[in-house]
């Protein structure tokens, strides 16, 4: 490159040389020339007339001209410009006859015209110029020139030399640079030139390193110009091979260092010019990250067992190896039985170590070839091919055998056992989703049955589960579509026979279905949570109801709603019948709310706190059914309740079983004692209210007096039953009951 910069040098400076000289020397020239010619012109002109002047002066007296001297004086001193012109006229003898009387500064040119007389020449007439101006016109333009030409060789030899140095620089730190960069590199990289051998064959030498490369293959820096062949440290026996392939094409491969564990991608290229490269990275952490990512992707982080999407993909495995081989393969679904409490009473970490024993427990009962995944939760699959003589339940069995229920979390026993539902290919389903979905039906089949640990799955299984996800769906529709309504059915006053309060029934008018009755669908809304949204609406609707007919003049009566264990337990139910009281201004005295027993038991203290904070709105509460459920004398005596209503199931046969007698006298017995009012429903004759009411039973309600009613006939009951009394006819029949049921 400096050879070059001085080439570039020394053409510059001829050039610039050549180019001040002709500014220099040209422009002063070309002036001159065309000064002294113009010159010579105007010289030539001039005398020509004055020598023809002269002449006529000659031809007028050929004697006598020499002696007008005055005459002749005044002939040379015309002129046609102001220019100093100097003027002489000679005779023959050479003798000056006259001149003019400028004076001119030499250098002189001067020119000589003759004069004549008949053909003969008589005198000779000088014209002389000074070429002084000329002459120093010239010189200043020489010396502006120089100058010029001076400035013009300065700029054009520096300019370009400037720039030349100024772009060697900035190549020097770009190549500083890149030499930085490339030392610094965490990717080792090192240069080989290719040579001629010994042998005339082609041959490597080390011609650059950086110390990520040195480091790793072992080079020093007398290692440079050595041959690959000498080359023996670090890494580099492996990769000299691939080096020396390099003259052929790029070659790659990956390495790992003894003792380190750290692992390399080598690249060996041809980079042109002669040389070969080869570029080395690291890949210890990005293989790690990559392993750590597969292990997220395709396992449970906390049992270390295959998740569902590796599920999948070891199923599709699986059946192609079974439909080769025309075997059949289980799928068994396996859910914990009581999972759900222990994580919620002893905390997720107690949960979690019971998932990662059963895992464990799994893991040594499943034989090798089968397949153990965890879906989540506490939610496990087994995928097994079946051998010939094989059949799913044995290894069911198998499994739930080895899979002792029995767990030992925080010190203490905690008993988890499990539900399987099995699938079998090809029966049940060829697709792993298909198989999947169907064992997970027959398991929760097996969930339900508390007399099987275990449950194939079969079609109507399906098809039961169809049927409840479209109810699920259609009640959803119902509340959406308002195609819920109430009906009412009286509680009449046990002596009297007036209707003292009506308890709100849910009905559902299904578009598809027609009338449809609670049986049908209040479980399946208990179990969605469908009942919390309708049960609000329940309670809303009938407390408006009730403000209407006072409005439109009806008597007072209370209005019993039913309220279901999960509106209870889970709803904020406090608020919601504070806000039903106040949006539809109606007595909350009126209100009672009929409870079960199984969902007051559930959590006594939070239960208390609830019903208290009910009381609290002045509404009633009752227990409803009572007699089924746990019906414990403690829960009696500590919940804030006001009445109780007395299955049905114990006044079927009231009047006939002496037993059933007995129960109902003790209830009525122990509420009379506790002071809480006493209902019973299912009423069916008139035996059954006489006794009721002789044994002090308060209300009474039942098909005996009504059915449930719809709005319209419920309000034409209360006027019959006005105009009755207005008229005077108060029943006084032994339950107070009208003589035929309503
Ligand atoms: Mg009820």
């Amino acid at each position: 490159m400096i050879e070059h910069s001085r080439s570039i040098r020394r053409s510059t400076t001829i050039t610039a040389g050549i180019l001040s000289a002709v500014l220099t020397l040209v422009p002063p020239a070309i002036y001159f020339v065309m000064a002294f010619s113009h010159m010579t012109g105007v010289i030539e002109t001039e005398g020509e007339i004055n020598a023809r002047v002269v002449g006529t002066l000659v031809v007028a007296n050929p004697k006598m001209w020499e002696f007008e001297e005055l005459r002749l004086k005044e002939l040379l001193a015309r002129r046609s410009t102001q220019t100093t012109e100097r003027r002489v006229l000679y005779n023959l003898k050479g003798e000056v006859v006259a001149e003019s009387s400028d004076k001119v500064l030499p250098p002189i040119l001067s020119k000589s015209f003759p004069v004549h007389d008949a053909g003969h020449r008589v005198a000779v007439l000088v014209v002389s110029r000074s070429l002084a101006p000329t002459l120093m016109v010239t010189a200043l333009l020489l010396c502006l020139g120089a100058i010029g030409a001076g400035f013009t060789f300065f700029r054009l030899r520096t300019v370009p030399l400037r720039a030349i140095e100024n772009a060697y620089r900035s190549l020097k730190q770009s190549e500083e640079k890149y030499r930085s960069v490339y030392e610094s590199l965490k990717e080792g990289l090192a240069l080989y030139r290719i040579v001629a051998g010994d042998g005339g064959e082609a041959d490597l030498v080390l011609a650059d390193t950086n110390p990520a490369a040195a480091s790793v293959f072992g080079f020093g820096r007398d290692d440079i110009g050595k041959s690959i062949r000498q080359l023996q440290g670090g890494l580099f026996a492996p990769v000299r091979g691939a080096v020396q392939g390099a003259l052929q094409g790029e070659v790659s491969l990956e390495l790992e260092q003894e003792g380190t564990g750290r692992v390399f991608t080598v690249n060996t290229f041809p980079m042109g010019e002669g040389m070969v490269a080869t570029l080395l990275e690291d890949v210890t952490e990005k293989k790690r990250s990559a392993e750590q990512l597969e292990t997220l992707a395709y396992y449970d982080s906390l049992t270390g067992l295959l998740n569902r999407r590796m599920l999948l993909d070891r199923m599709e495995h699986t059946i192609d190896v079974a439909q080769r081989e025309g075997l059949k393969m289980a799928t068994l679904f396996f859910d914990l039985n009581g999972f759900k409490p222990i994580n919620d009473t002893l905390g997720h970490e107690a949960g979690d170590q019971i998932l990662i024993e059963v895992a464990r427990r799994l893991k040594n009962s499943v034989r090798k070839k089968d397949t153990l995944a965890r879906l989540g939760g506490d939610e496990f699959v087994v995928v097994a091919t079946l051998d010939k003589e094989e059949n799913a339940s044995c290894i069911a069995q198998n499994l739930l055998r080895r899979l002792t229920p029995v767990y030992e979390v925080s010190g203490r026993e905690v008993y988890v056992g499990a539900s399987i539902g099995v699938s079998v290919y090809p029966d049940d389903g060829t697709s792993p989703e298909n198989l999947l979905k169907n064992a997970d039906i027959a398991m929760y089949n097996a969930k339900k049955r508390p007399d099987v640990e275990f449950c194939f799955y079969s079609a109507q299984m399906n098809q039961k589960l169809q049927d409840r996800m479209r109810l699920e769906f259609d009640l959803w529709m119902a509340l959406d579509r308002d195609e819920f309504f109430l009906e009412y059915q009286p509680i009449v006053d046990a002596r009297s026979g007036r209707i003292a309060a009506v308890e709100a029934l849910v009905r559902w008018m299904s578009p598809e279905k027609g009338r449809v009755m609670p049986d049908a669908f209040i479980p399946m809304a208990e179990e969605t949570g469908i009942i919390i949204p309708l049960g609000g609406w329940v309670l809303n609707t009938a407390c408006l109801k009730l403000r209407q007919w006072q409005e439109a003049g009806c008597r007072p009566l209370r209005m019993s709603v039913n309220i279901s264990g999960r509106q209870f337990v889970r709803g904020d139910l406090c608020r919601t019948v504070e806000e039903v009281v106040e949006q539809s201004g109606v007595d909350p005295a009126l209100l009672e709310l009929e409870l079960t027993e199984t969902c007051l038991i559930k959590n006594v203290d939070e239960t208390i706190a609830k019903l208290c904070r009910l009381k609290g709105l002045n509404v009633s509460i009752g227990i409803d059914d009572f007699g089924t459920g746990y019906s414990s004398l403690q829960y009696l005596k500590n919940f804030p309740i006001d009445h109780l209503k007395i299955d049905r199931a114990f006044i079927k046969n009231v009047c006939e079983l002496p037993d059933e007698r007995a129960i109902v006298d003790a209830i009525i017995g122990i509420a009379k004692a506790m002071e809480l009012h006493v209902i019973a429903e299912g009423v069916e004759s008139r035996e059954q209210a006489e006794y009721l009411a002789q044994r002090g039973c308060d209300e009474l309600q039942g098909y005996y007096y009504h059915r449930p009613l719809s709005e319209e006939r419920l309000l034409e009951v209360l006027r019959e039953e006005r105009m009755r009394e207005e008229a005077g006819s108060v029943w006084t029949g032994g339950a107070g009951a009208p003589a035929v049921p309503v």
